[in-house]
């Protein structure tokens, strides 16, 4: 098939087209690098031994999109393009809007146009808003957001059932992430966040590599085992194979399915492990809640295993150890390293 990424230069898209690459697809990106670095694809392009065909555009612009379409027939689209920062959404909601929302309206119409009906998008469990029950099932609640990025998915998973309403030939599946981590086992590609980091995983490897003082740790007080916030991590390979997954289920409709692994870690749990698989010490700094934080995010994977025959196989240790061995090998993400 050939499968369009948009958004593919960044941190899951560049791990879902080596995925693709691998099981011999051909991949197109569309990518206009606002958070990104094209070096990760010419990785992705070394570790695969096969060639991307890349745009660099913007999906909320008619031409950039028309150019990708017309370049080339296009079988399906993963959409990944997005703002993804919660804390940058609440201070700015309009560009937030902008960009996911209007971005994936632009990318409808022009899909429709050219009769592209084959569709995968990135959601995430920012869309059950507060849990009303854990685990947390594809039939919960949706809605109830607590910032305009939550509400962002949230809205373009209504649109895309509204537009299949209208459209039938349509064959749409979102996926909502719990929380991505790790990196591919190569160390060649994976996640380097701009500034200072607001996920707990970013922020712990740059206190163990001495970046950064110690990690603060948010509320030590929640109705947990220790006290700690508790989380659904998923490895980033394990996300990529579910989109492969869903691509191979794809069938006229609308759907969505969570990506997790059902299983969860606290805070402290996730320092332990990772002084075990680093060797490194990281002294912590319990702190206050975190406003806009809930205690537990847990996914029932289930619906994905039944449903796409996909499950994570991946486990913590190896989410901490394959995102440290990209970190020590990339210190400074793709900065610095060989140029195009
Ligand atoms: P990322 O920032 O690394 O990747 C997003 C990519 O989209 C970047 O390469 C960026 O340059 C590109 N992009 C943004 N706006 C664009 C536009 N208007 N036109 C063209 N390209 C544009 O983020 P990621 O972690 O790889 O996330 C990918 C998707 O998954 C996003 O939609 C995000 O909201 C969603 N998601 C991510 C997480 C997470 O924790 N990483 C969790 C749930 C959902
Ligand atoms: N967290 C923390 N210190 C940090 C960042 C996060 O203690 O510097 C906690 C946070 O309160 C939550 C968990 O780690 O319980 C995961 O937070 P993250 O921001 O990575 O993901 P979220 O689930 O909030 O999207």
């Amino acid at each position: 098939m050939n499968v369009l990424i948009t958004g593919g230069a960044g941190y899951i898209g560049s791990h879902i087209a080596l995925s693709l690459l691998q099981q011999n697809h051909q991949v197109i990106v569309l990518d206009n690098l606002c958070n990104s670095s094209p070096i990760a694809l010419t990785r992705v392009e070394a570790l695969s031994g096969k060639k991307i065909t890349f745009h660099q555009g913007d999906i909320r612009r008619r031409a950039d999109l028309n150019q990708v379409f017309n370049q080339q027939p296009i079988d399906a689209v993963i959409h990944m393009a997005g703002l993804k920062s919660v804390n940058e959404s609440l201070q700015k909601p309009v560009k937030y809007y902008q960009n996911n929302i209007a971005g994936t309206l632009m990318l409808l119409e022009i899909m429709k146009q050219h009769q592209v009906n084959k569709l995968i998008f990135s959601s995430s469990a920012t869309v059950y808003g507060v849990p009303e029950k854990i685990p947390l099932c594809e039939n919960c609640d949706t809605g109830n957001t607590t910032n305009p990025y939550g509400a962002s998915k949230y809205m373009v998973e209504k649109i895309m059932g509204e537009v299949v309403d209208a459209q039938p030939e349509l064959a749409i599946t979102a996926l909502r992430y719990f929380n991505p981590a790790g990196a591919h086992p190569s160390g060649q590609i994976g996640e380097h966040p701009e500034g200072i980091p607001n996920n707990l995983l970013p922020y712990l490897f740059q206190v163990a590599n001495g970046q950064r003082g110690n990690l603060p740790v948010f509320g030590d007080d929640y109705e947990t085992p220790d006290g700690t916030g508790v989380r659904d991590y998923i490895h980033v390979m394990d996300l990529a194979e579910g989109h492969i997954q869903a691509l191979n289920h794809l069938k006229p409709g609308y759907r969505h399915y969570n990506l997790g692994t059902g299983q969860g870690y606290s805070v402290l749990e996730i320092v332990q492990m990772f002084e075990q698989v680093s060797g490194k010490h990281v002294p912590v700094d319990m702190r206050a809640r975190r406003p806009g934080d809930v205690a537990i995010c847990l996914s029932d994977p289930g619906q994905a295993k039944k449903e796409l025959g996909w499950q994570a196989t991946r486990g913590l240790e190896a989410m901490l150890r394959d995102a440290w061995r990209w970190h020590t090998q990339n210190p400074q993400g793709y900065m610095g390293s060989e140029t195009l």
